[in-house]
């Protein structure tokens, strides 16, 4: 088939700090890519479309969010981003802008969700029956993939926001979500960690206990998600996971821990992304070729 007579996908990958974009005739056929810094909605959104508009003719766009973001189709706010503390963000229409800019569906969902997706159907969870997708950096945040589909409940998971046990060494600590306090982005994400110790994990000596404590409060994370919804893969992303040793140390403690004993055995794997910075884009234009 000629290209010219393929569909051109649109993708997004809406981030706090920067908006990833791409066109491609498949989710892993990525033909052009462009970065973005995230400004106001207004300058950000239309040079997003401006940008879109230099590609081509697309004939459907998938967006993987920031969130919190509505997902459910039958309410008048969904593709908005919610009660984001991001100023000028809350209740913007994502999804609308563009539905109403160029015509085409819209596909819609977190981010998280959408690098689950791509990991499950091109990356790290080929051929498994589930997949978690895990992010740890200026927040933890995770999406999850069972039974072909990304899980969305009433909303989306916030998996990042769970109560993990204390570590030992790690007992004054308050934590930093403004929400909950020393859930586990307040006591793991890249800020909580500066906080403690005043640098990011990869500076900190190999030595330094900090390692042992973020890696225990991650293995919790990982534990509770199979023990709760025995998702085969966990892939773990983001930034303060680029740290060395630290996925490794994670996998270990999860057998420690007795993750392994856990009726599917040794099927749960913990892994790095396979489609590495782009997992996100990819999720972006899946949900644009299935919209
Ligand atoms: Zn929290």
């Amino acid at each position: 088939m000629s290209s010219a007579s393929k569909s051109l996908l649109g993708g997004i990958e809406a981030g706090g700090t920067k908006f990833v974009l791409a066109v491609g005739y498949s989710p892993t056929e990525i033909i052009e890519r462009h970065e973005i810094p995230t400004r106001v909605p207004a300058t950000t959104l239309a040079q997003a479309g401006d940008w879109f508009e230099g590609q081509g003719t697309i004939s459907s766009l998938g967006i993987a969010s920031f969130g919190p973001v509505e997902l459910d189709r039958s309410s008048p706010l969904w593709g908005h981003i919610t009660n984001t503390p991001k100023p000028g963000w809350e209740n913007c229409d994502l999804a609308g802008y563009f539905a109403e800019r160029f015509g085409v569906p819209i596909g819609f969902d977190t981010d998280v969700n959408g690098a689950a997706l791509a990991e499950f159907q091109h990356g790290a969870g080929k051929g498994a029956s589930s997949l978690a997708y895990i992010t740890v950096g200026t927040g933890i945040g995770g999406g999850l993939v069972l039974d072909g589909r990304a899980v969305h409940g009433a909303a989306h998971p916030e998996m990042g926001h769970i109560f993990p046990r204390r570590h030992e060494d790690d007992r004054d600590f308050k934590g930093i979500c403004p929400h909950h306090g020393d859930c586990l982005e307040g006591l793991a994400s890249g800020p909580a960690i500066e906080a403690r110790w005043g640098a990011s994990l990869s500076e900190l000596p190999a030595d330094h206990i900090a390692h042992e404590i973020i890696a225990d409060y991650l293995t919790q994370l990982a534990h509770s998600l199979i023990a709760m919804t025995a998702v085969e893969m966990i892939v773990f992303g983001g930034g303060v996971m680029k740290t060395g040793g630290l996925l490794e140390r994670v996998d270990r403690k999860a057998s420690e821990l007795g993750a392994r004993y856990f009726p599917g055995g040794s099927k749960h794997k913990i892994v790095s992304p396979e489609l590495g910075h782009n997992a996100g884009l990819t999720g972006a234009l899946l949900l644009a070729a299935e919209v």
